[in-house]
């Protein structure tokens, strides 16, 4: 399918990515024609030993052909690894661009393009597609343009030595390269099979593993093990079936390469035996015979590898081709201080036919607390998600201070806009990094002093080191509580307008409830608040209720009234508990 790729977009690849490292290619080409014109010069030497020792010569001839031939195999070696060094070098800074290019593209994709893929895949992209490309800069391109070089010096090298040596060589090499083209496209569709399902398996492995806890706790086990059996059993059979026309492949290319080898002694020996050619070169004949296998070998795999690289640089490019739906608006800067928050028949569904809000309208004032109540998957979150801009709605409008947030940058809006999500990712790094989320420009003290406004100075005091403790990856060191905590102190360092605060559903012991409310107080206090509760402790501070139902507000207003009207539905909630009706 990649055959047809053009060479000019492989030359554009080459180009974008090797042009700032000019000096470096430059010095790559440098010792690469070099080493391979000692190759070719190397065998000369020997000839004219064997000739000169045929014929009697002096000893010391002889000495300096032989110390001539070790000093310049020596060279010819360092230029090879040299090469090879600078090639791997520029290859690594070429990919880890591109890496970090993709990373960034990919991070700011929207997020309903990261629901839809599955991170595994996305690892095979940015991964192994890249490392393809990167054996495209390093490998491929040396030694698809080293072997094309050596190739045609060996030619032209044994053209100047006898003209007819000359053809019958380059006919040799022009039907090895057709032949061995011609049977490795039957191991392209084997070998493409053999790495889809490399793919599903480590997609497959990868979501399991990132599912470890709900596996075992739901004896999936059995399940997931015998799934693992079948896929790896697809592996094993495409791996060994594109093996087998792997092997058929060297065998026949070794099987005519003998058969040329053979070919090039009876000739040699038949114009060795007319007196054309002295015994020095029909060595030379025969060297420059076994010198011409590897480009043969090489140039044939080489092509193959291009389509890999096709086909890697195909997907690299459909990604960075993927862009984000969600994009910055013409910049209104979203007022300071406390937000007034305004929804306006905001309908939104993720996938088609299956709304989730069909229609939401409600006006917060600016420094009120908005009490977000609704059943388990009634859209709490999700309207949540809406005024982060993570995803947008299909229609109707969002303001926070009477700006569309549609019309700020998402930078703008993610400044003013703080949320505190139900389940708070935690980084494997510091406290210190954790907090700040990598910014240096945060000071200690006013680090410290966030910690000690939300009272964490006692639980910061008991960790072994203090803001440098690092933390576990998946956040297992700290309890859910205290990572909400963390949640805040992050809020506080940025001082939005507006805070969202999805709380987790779990249960938290007394300390820390008392904690956590303590804190969101202070958290909340000038600043416009959302609160998607689950307990009734957190809802009481709220100024207005919501009560999400089908996609629907179906009660909206003021706590107080609401709490004190018998026929209100978040009366009856009181009155049931909200923890039996909401959790
Ligand atoms: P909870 O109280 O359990 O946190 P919630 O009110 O926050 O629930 P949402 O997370 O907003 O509920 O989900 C609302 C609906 O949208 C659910 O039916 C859910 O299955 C669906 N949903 C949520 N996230 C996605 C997503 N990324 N893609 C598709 N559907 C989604
Ligand atoms: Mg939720």
């Amino acid at each position: 399918m990649n055959k047809n790729i053009p060479l000019s977009r492989y030359y554009n690849l080459l180009a974008e990515y090797i042009a700032p490292q000019k000096t470096r290619f430059s010095l790559l080409a440098l010792m690469l024609l070099t080493s391979i014109a000692l190759q070719l010069f190397i065998p000369q030497i020997t000839r004219r030993f064997i000739d000169q020792a045929l014929a009697g010569e002096a000893m010391d001839v002889l000495i300096t052909a032989a110390v001539a031939f070790i000093a310049l195999a020596f060279l010819q070696q360092l230029f090879g690894v040299g090469a090879a060094y600078v090639g791997e070098n520029v290859a690594w800074l070429a990919t880890n661009r591109l890496r970090e290019r993709l990373t960034k593209h990919s991070l700011n994709l929207d997020m309903s393009f990261h629901n839809d893929t599955n991170p595994g895949a996305m690892i095979e992209r940015i991964d192994g597609d890249v490392t393809q490309l990167s054996n495209f800069f390093s490998q491929l391109v040396i030694s698809i343009v080293g072997n094309i070089v050596l190739l045609i010096g060996i030619i032209v090298v044994l053209t100047i030595e006898d003209w007819r040596l000359g053809l019958a060589f380059g006919i040799f090499a022009m039907l090895m390269l057709g032949v061995l083209n011609w049977i490795r496209n039957i191991a392209v569709e084997a070998q493409k099979a053999w790495r889809e399902a490399n793919m599903t398996l480590f997609g497959f492995i990868e979501e399991r593993l990132a599912g470890t806890e709900d596996i075992r706790s739901s004896g999936a086990v059995d399940y997931v093990l015998s799934k693992l059996d079948q896929l790896q059993s697809v592996v094993r059979k495409t791996q060994q079936s594109a093996w087998y026309r792997f092997i058929a492949i060297h065998t026949t290319a070794g099987f005519m390469m003998r058969l040329g080898g053979a070919v090039a002694i009876i000739a040699s020996w038949l114009l060795f035996q007319n007196e054309l050619l002295t015994i020095g070169t029909v060595y030379l004949v025969f060297h420059y015979y076994n010198l011409l296998g590897r480009p043969i070998r090489e140039l044939s795999q080489q092509v193959e590898n291009l389509q890999t690289v096709g086909a890697s640089m195909e997907r690299l490019e459909d990604l960075l081709a993927e862009a984000p739906k969600i994009k910055d608006g013409i910049g209104t800067p979203i007022p300071e201080g406390a937000l007034t928050v305004q929804f306006d028949d905001v309908q939104f569904t993720y996938k088609a036919d299956e709304p989730i809000l069909k229609g939401i309208s409600f006006d917060l004032q600016a420094g009120q607390i908005l009490g977000l109540l609704g059943r388990t998957g009634s859209g709490k979150t999700t309207m949540a998600r809406l005024l982060f801009h993570l995803y947008e709605q299909q229609s109707g409008a969002i303001r926070l201070g009477d700006v569309d947030i549609r019309d700020a940058t998402l930078t703008q809006l993610r400044q003013r806009v703080a949320m505190v999500t139900q389940d708070v990712q935690l980084f494997e790094a510091t406290i210190r990094d954790n907090l700040t989320f990598f910014n240096r420009d945060i000071s200690d003290d006013r680090l410290m002093s966030v910690i000690q406004e939300l009272e964490l100075k006692e639980w910061l005091d008991s960790l072994p080191d203090g803001l440098d403790t690092v933390l576990e990856t998946g956040g297992r060191s700290l309890s859910a509580g205290e990572a909400q905590l963390l949640a805040f102190t992050r809020i506080f360092l940025r001082d939005p307008g507006l805070v969202i605060l999805d709380e987790a559903s779990s249960r938290l012991d007394p300390a820390t409830e008392q904690l956590i409310e303590r804190a969101i107080n202070r958290l909340l206090k000038g600043r416009t608040g959302i609160i998607i509760a689950h307990r009734l402790g957190t809802i009481e501070r709220a100024d207005q209720i919501l009560i999400l139902q089908d996609g629907d507000v179906i009660e909206y207003g003021n706590r107080t009234d609401l709490a004190s009207d018998p026929n209100s539905r978040f009366y009856q909630l009181r009155q049931t508990g909200l923890e039996e009706v909401l959790a």
